[in-house]
């Protein structure tokens, strides 16, 4: 049985503040030498809350409580944006914002307590939506004061219909925003599961994605799922409640990032005896080799597999090459999420470029794997284990002076360098198909960048020439035990 972490940070060997050379950080992580660092300056640090919020808003039927400040719903912005460029893509004419409902928390019931704006909230989703399920997110604000959230939900669950599903995400817990995920994941199998067995279904795959994987993306990954006779249950991206209901009678599991539902196909595996597939997110050639084979082990189809991608190979070779002579020897700083950060680096080898720096908000044993890999074919780099941080970043990026940054690029771009971004949500990204638009998309803003020449003139960023000239890690230190 897999143990369970509250927060990722829990989890043995995972660090969320770091900085150094990649081949020493290779060293040190082999040898259990590396040691837990701290900021004692941050800024614009990514909540846990987000992604419980953003990886559930676009279920159907489903009303969103977030019982917090307003403030707290900021960053859900881009989450509702890709719900509704999702619900384009999927051929919508009429596009609706997720049902989202802020409890309002302000000073008087930081002091007084919130709990009864929470129960408005509940009566509210239900008389004005009359939904299937209403979700609670827990904030800062709610969990310092200690609201019982899992109470009221008790309480009043048994005047509803709708399912009520409190999750523990209130951002203070964790440094390392996809705590958030887990969070999410653990209230849907205690709430909406709740260990009933069911037989299965022969052929089905649990496909998890998270928001931010576009329409190709999904249908690319149900075509390379269809190849090997599978069909997928892709949840909880544009899921309903039927659909995270089957999550149980499914013959194998499978994620398209290595940090969205790890914890939670373990539980599923251990519950409901599904086997499961936790490799990479398929973005390049490499990656999405590994992550198609991974699958296919699993239901014995790995010759099928390997034919398969001797064939996808084939095809796409010549365009690789085409984009390949015009970026290769171009030198890239690469910034995401984990999944995607590691993605990223090891999809500029298929186009024959160099690795610099590397930014991850995480460095665990998955990292490790791929950084040893990284090491051989780049050799050293700069890596910064952050979450966000664009002080730090715009630092470093203007010390290794890339010829690309890939990655959030609000900040790097003012500096004037080309940019590009992998996480976008919106077009083609993973898969054999992605790679070629992935090329081509990065090749055409290196041979285009006068949008963030521009932008660096006219565009400043708001820090002082004398911090360029620091040591952009001046601020990691050692925690004292
Ligand atoms: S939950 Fe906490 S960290 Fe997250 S947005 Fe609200 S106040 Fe900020």
């Amino acid at each position: 049985m897999a143990e369970e972490y509250k927060i990722r940070e829990q989890r043995p060997y995972t660090y969320a503040d770091g900085c150094g050379k990649s081949k020493d950080m290779e060293c040190r992580f082999r040898e259990r030498k590396m040691e837990t660092m701290d900021r004692t300056f941050a800024q614009g640090l990514q909540c846990q809350e987000i992604n419980s919020i953003g990886s559930l808003l676009s279920l159907e039927d489903s009303v969103f409580i977030i019982h917090s400040p307003q403030g707290c719903i900021g960053c859900s912005v881009t989450s509702v944006d890709r719900y509704r460029v999702g619900q384009a893509h999927r051929g919508k004419k009429v596009y609706r914002s997720p049902r989202i409902i802020v409890s309002n928390l302000d000073q008087n019931d930081i002091i007084m307590g919130g709990e009864k704006k929470l129960v408005q909230s509940i009566l509210a989703a239900r008389d004005r939506y009359n939904p299937k399920v209403i979700f609670i997110f827990a904030s800062c604000a709610s969990g310092i004061i200690a609201d019982d959230i899992d109470g009221i939900a008790a309480k009043m669950q048994k005047d509803m219909e709708a399912i009520i599903v409190p999750i523990h995400c209130e951002g203070f817990k964790s440094k390392i925003c996809a705590s958030g995920f887990d969070a999410a994941f653990r209230a849907i199998s205690k709430y909406i599961l709740k260990d009933e067995k069911n037989p299965k279904e022969e052929g089905l795959v649990n496909l998890f994605a998270p928001t931010t994987v576009s329409y190709k993306d999904q249908l690319e990954m149900e075509r390379m799922l269809s190849l090997l006779g599978l069909r997928a249950n892709y949840v909880p991206f544009f899921s309903s409640l039927e659909k995270m209901r089957k999550m149980t009678v499914a013959q194998v599991s499978t994620s398209i990032c290595k940090v969205f539902a790890d914890e939670f196909m373990q539980e599923l595996k251990d519950k409901y005896d599904i086997p499961f597939s936790h490799t990479v997110m398929p973005v390049g050639l490499r990656n999405t080799d590994s992550w198609f084979l991974g699958i296919a082990k699993i239901v014995g189809k790995e010759k099928e597999a390997l034919k398969i991608i001797e064939q996808e190979h084939k095809r796409i070779q010549p365009e690789i090459d085409k984009i390949k002579s015009r970026l290769e020897g171009k030198r890239v700083f690469v910034c995401g999420g984990t999944g995607r950060s590691f993605a990223a680096a090891l999809l500029i080898e298929d186009f024959g470029m160099k690795l610099v720096g590397l930014e991850t908000p995480v460095y665990d044993g998955d990292a490790q794997d791929d950084i040893q890999y990284l090491n051989k074919i780049y050799g050293d780099f700069i890596v910064d284990i952050a979450n966000m941080q664009p002080f730090e970043q715009v630092n470093i990026v203007k010390r290794l002076k890339p010829d690309l940054f890939i990655g959030v690029p609000h900040w790097s771009a003012r500096l004037g360098i080309p940019t590009t971004h992998i996480l976008e949500g919106k077009r083609p990204t993973m898969g054999y198909d992605g790679i070629l638009y992935l090329g081509n998309k990065i090749a055409d803003q290196m041979e285009n960048p006068g949008f963030n020449k521009k932008l660096s003139k006219y565009a400043r960023l708001p820090y002082k020439e004398s911090w360029y000239k620091e040591d952009p890690f001046k601020y990691i230190k050692k925690v004292q035990s």
